[in-house]
């Protein structure tokens, strides 16, 4: 057949499907990717299906013929075309984008790094608990259809145990099976054990690979060879064949959800993966996320429990402990602790929050702030390089020696970052044997690894570091783990902030409480009295979840609303301005029964890398008219909209700075 039709990489607007002649190979075919002349650029387009006749307002003459077509045999089917299909509409985007999501962009398929079929992939064959034993039925027994399953308990509850007995099951019975890990922590340690248990039936996918090695991983998935695939978010739109079951590990972390367009959820577009292909899908944490829990308490998803603690150790003594009073970043609690667990010939992790810690210069006399230039946060001071520092833009200074507006020399960088609480701890500790991890200490491949070895070696007596040292913290030699500085985000206009510093410190706990019977959680805090810390040290997981569940009802926020959330961005506040107060007088009139719309506001972070950014939100009980209602106010908004400012679209956001 003559005409092809393609979708591109672009926003979609008043037209998204283009056709043109057949390339001079005749290569092109439904499911290949291919060069296009488009607008007067060549592009990389998506060749959706092909046609033997033209409507008949398109004249021939009008089409252009394909320039040259990339792959040899198609990257997707219609079944990708369907899952692509329904993402643009849910997450309100152009088709071509969400198969650019979903497809990797690699042009030529590369070196293969599958697992190697390795003598004795046994599989240790661990006799399950009973509640294990009961969670595995249920997950891979005949039920009602979708099948949702949460694995709710500890870490060392032997969630993964489940997760991988059941995959060995569908395996066993022929079916393929996607296990989603979050972006950082685990991957590595998930896809060795993965590799150890699957052999060349398993294929990971992760950040680090090259876009021809994905795309290759990709195409033997697609053949079959590839029965179990592991990854990170993007691994949801595996093409594996027999879909019979999708496990998310963690399914609380941020990371599932895309930070650029089309802004997914890999748990949303997981559920209706399951929901097609009449698969399981089974989540798994000790935190679950306010939404899965909720749906839990209605019994939409089946909460399967796992109590007891299978490798033994047991919960900690978590302390809350204030800062008010403490002149640096250690309170005398803390100190008094590392102290003891030294003189134990213990060892002590320090873990710090990113988000979490601030280190900012401010001025005693007039108050002033040294904000970025191009965005409207703090710098903050590094030490190693001798610059004060954008954490958004990269943007940086030397470190003023007075107060820049009023000349004062009461002013200074304060607050907390790795490296001032590195020096407090040396200072305090001379002694003692401290190494740092984190993205700035661990940039060299594999420095991460050997910090951890030297630790689990004893050659290291305090360990400092963010989210990296995580894993360390069921080592053996730990005694104590402090929480410098637990309130990560409390201040932030942000309807989550309080669920994910519940979240980090109940998980930092029960990472902890594995080996140290006599081991010890402190959590310094500002917020001594606030619910999300002193219910999080109580491990009292009921009443926190009661709680929120109760504030967010109470103000209309998800989960018991739905919100999509429009940004603008331009170089010009105005122009971001005026454009917001357009799109609400068009959404106006347009807002379902048991809707509303909070803005146009200025965004929490009000300036990016110089782009002003202002946000508006519809919400409403149902997602359902939401769309409907945000089709309609997108065709509106198109007609006329400023090319100045870049609109973003954003369905379930998660962040609203
Ligand atoms: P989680 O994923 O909940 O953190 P894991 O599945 O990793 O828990 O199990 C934690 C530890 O307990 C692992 O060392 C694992 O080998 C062990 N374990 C899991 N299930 C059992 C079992 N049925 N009997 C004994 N040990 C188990
Ligand atoms: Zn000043
Ligand atoms: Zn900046």
């Amino acid at each position: 057949m003559p005409y092809l039709d393609l979708v591109f990489d672009i926003p979609h607007r008043d037209r998204e499907v283009f056709t043109y002649l057949m390339d001079p190979n005749g290569a092109a075919s439904p499911g290949k990717r291919a060069l296009a002349p488009f607008g007067r650029r060549e592009s990389l387009g998506y060749i959706i299906a092909e046609k033997a006749l033209l409507p008949r307002d398109v004249a021939e003459e009008s089409l252009k013929p394909l320039r040259r077509v990339v792959d040899k045999a198609p990257v997707f089917d219609e079944g990708d075309l369907a899952l692509a299909r329904w993402v643009a509409g849910y997450y309100l985007c152009g088709l071509g984008e969400a198969l650019a999501a979903m497809i990797p962009s690699g042009r030529r398929v590369g070196p293969s790094s599958s697992f190697q079929d390795e003598e004795g992939i046994t599989g240790e064959s661990l006799l399950l608990s009973g509640e294990q034993q009961r969670a595995l039925e249920a997950i891979t027994g005949e039920g009602p259809s979708p099948a949702l399953f949460y694995l709710y308990g500890v870490t060392g509850s032997g969630k993964t145990e489940v997760f991988i007995r059941a995959a060995e099951e569908f395996l066993a019975r022929g079916k393929s099976v996607i296990y989603l890990v979050p972006e950082i922590s685990l991957t590595h340690q998930t896809a060795e054990a993965i590799g150890r248990r699957f052999g060349s039936r398993a294929a990971t996918i992760h950040s680090g690979m090259s876009p021809s090695a994905r795309l290759n991983e990709w195409m033997r998935i697609r053949k079959g060879e590839v029965r179990i695939v592991a990854g990170p978010r993007s691994a949801v739109f595996a093409p594996v064949q027999d879909l019979a079951l999708i496990i998310i590990d963690e399914e609380q972390d941020g990371s599932y959800k895309s930070g650029s367009t089309p802004r997914y959820h890999a748990r949303q577009v997981a559920m209706r993966r399951a929901a097609l292909a009449g698969a399981a899908l089974v989540m798994g944490s000790a935190t679950p996320s306010a939404e899965a829990w909720k749906l839990m308490g209605e019994g939409r998803i089946r909460r399967l429990d796992l109590t007891r603690r299978l490798a033994g150790g047991s919960v900690p003594e978590i302390r809350p402990v204030s800062l008010e009073h403490s002149p640096g970043c250690l309170s005398e609690e803390l100190r008094e602790e590392i102290r003891k667990t030294a003189l134990l010939g213990r060892q002590t992790i320090l873990f710090l929050n990113r988000r979490g810690f601030g280190y900012f210069y401010h001025c005693h006399s007039c108050g002033y702030e040294l904000t970025c230039r191009h965005c409207s946060v703090s710098l903050t001071y590094h030490k190693g390089k001798g610059r004060a520092v954008c954490h958004y833009c990269g943007y940086s200074v030397p470190p003023p020696t007075a107060c820049p507006q009023c000349g004062s020399l009461e002013a200074a960088f304060t607050g907390f970052g790795t490296e001032t609480i590195e020096e407090e701890v040396r200072r305090t500790f001379p002694n003692l044997r401290l190494r740092r991890a984190d993205a700035d200490t661990t940039g060299r491949k594999g420095s991460l690894k050997e910090t951890l070895e030297i630790f689990r070696a004893g050659g290291i007596d305090i360990l400092l570091g963010t989210q990296m040292v995580a894993k360390g913290l069921n080592f053996p030699g730990v005694r104590l783990v402090g929480v410098v500085f637990a309130d990560t985000g409390l201040h932030l206009p942000d309807f989550r902030a309080a669920e994910r510093t519940f979240s980090l410190i109940v998980q930092v706990a029960g990472r902890a409480g594995r080996y140290f019977p006599d081991g010890k959680v402190i959590v310094q805090t500002l917020r001594l009295r606030d619910p999300a810390i002193t219910r999080a040290c109580a491990l009292d997981l009921e009443g926190f979840y009661a709680a929120e569940l109760t504030q967010r009802q109470a103000l209309n926020f998800p989960p018991y609303t739905r919100l999509i959330r429009f940004t603008f961005r331009s170089r010009e506040a105005d122009r971001a301005d005026r454009s917001g107060q357009r799109l609400a007088a068009i959404a106006a009139p347009l807002i379902p029964p048991g809707a509303d719309f909070l803005g146009p506001a200025e965004c929490p972070i009000g300036i990016i890398a110089g782009n002003h950014r202002r946000h508006l939100l519809l919400r409403g009980p149902e997602m359902g008219p939401l769309h409907t209602a945000a089709r309609t106010i997108l065709d509106h908004y198109e007609k006329g909209r400023d090319s100045r400012v870049y609109l973003e679209i954003d369905v379930d956001p998660v962040s609203l700075l």
